[in-house]
């Protein structure tokens, strides 16, 4: 594994299927699981590690988001990275920004709405990442689904030579989605953070047993997250995002909370029944996750 610090150097670098993955760093078995899979299907997996100042609002989430290049690297060549692509601030951005790359429509509810500029930072860098870096194949989780949905949007619509793989969410063996803001969460508040994926968990439940109403399911999934500060649940179109009244499509069931001073999102997936799939929850692991030291 080669850790490089601009775009010509990982041109110079990479051979064969180029497979992208774009990450914050401080990396987890979600963030791994994208590498593995790039690395099944690329012959060269690059991972970016790259905590972007435009997509983020709040100054204070910015300065304490958690950052250990190190550690990353270790990690990210473990699960397959050839190059770890690591910029300063001042590669990215070689000037203040004046081409901003703003998506619409499915950008704008939900997380949109809730973090204003969120997705035209997120869009831009991906942009970047894909104007300079030139990947056959990126890969991004199905836990950040909106994203994900964005991103497609952002290469259809720029006809982008890439594909696009979403991959399953990865969970700790409870169920809570796995992020890096999770280190932040005191052992109270991660048992309070545990009510998101429960009630989410709930719904699923209930959407198995036949429930197509998305005010009931959105009432089931609240009812389980009591102990913390819901923005939202909201039963969604998988693809536009757009609200849905009843799940007869392709539907993201997604959820926003703040536990203490962290601010954590998650979603199940949910399909009509006539195609009898029922959700999708993503994938549990059965240790604790490496987030917290062990290795
Ligand atoms: P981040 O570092 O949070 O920007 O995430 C980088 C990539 O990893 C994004 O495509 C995320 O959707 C993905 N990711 C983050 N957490 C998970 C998870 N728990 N399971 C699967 N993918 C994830």
């Amino acid at each position: 594994m080669k850790l490089v610090t601009s775009f010509d150097q990982v041109r110079q670098e990479a051979r064969g299927r180029v497979g992208l993955v774009p990450t914050m760093g401080y990396l987890h078995e979600g963030h791994l699981s994208l590498v593995a899979a790039a690395a099944e299907a690329a012959d060269t997996v690059v991972v970016s590690v790259f905590v972007n100042p435009l997509q983020f609002g709040e100054e204070d989430d910015l300065n304490r988001y958690p950052r250990d290049r190190e550690r990353d690297a270790a990690l990210a060549s473990e699960a397959g990275a050839d190059l770890v692509f690591a910029p300063e601030l001042d590669a990215m951005y070689p000037r203040p920004p004046q081409t901003l790359v703003t998506v619409g429509g499915v950008a704008d509810p939900l997380e949109g709405e809730r973090r204003p500029g969120h997705f035209r930072g997120v869009a831009t860098v991906v942009t970047k990442l894909l104007a300079g870096i030139r990947p056959q194949l990126a890969f991004f989780g199905r836990k950040d689904a909106q994203q994900l949905a964005v991103i497609e949007r952002l290469v259809l619509d720029l006809s982008f030579p890439v594909e696009i793989v979403g991959m399953p969410t990865v969970r700790e063996a409870d169920g809570l989605a796995l992020s890096s803001r999770n280190v932040f969460l005191s052992p109270a508040e991660r048992g309070a953070a545990l009510g998101i994926s429960g009630g989410l968990f709930a719904a699923a439940d209930r959407a198995e047993a036949g429930v197509r109403s998305a005010a009931e399911l959105e009432e089931t999934a609240r009812a389980v997250m009591t102990a913390v500060d819901v923005e939202y649940v909201e039963v969604v179109d998988a693809v536009e995002f757009t609200r849905l009244a009843t799940v007869d499509r392709q539907a993201v069931l997604a959820a926003a909370a703040r536990v203490g001073k962290t601010r954590l999102i998650d979603n199940i997936g949910l399909f009509p029944a006539a195609t009898g799939l029922g959700s999708d929850r993503g994938i549990r692991l059965d240790r604790p996750s490496r987030l917290y030291g062990a290795g």
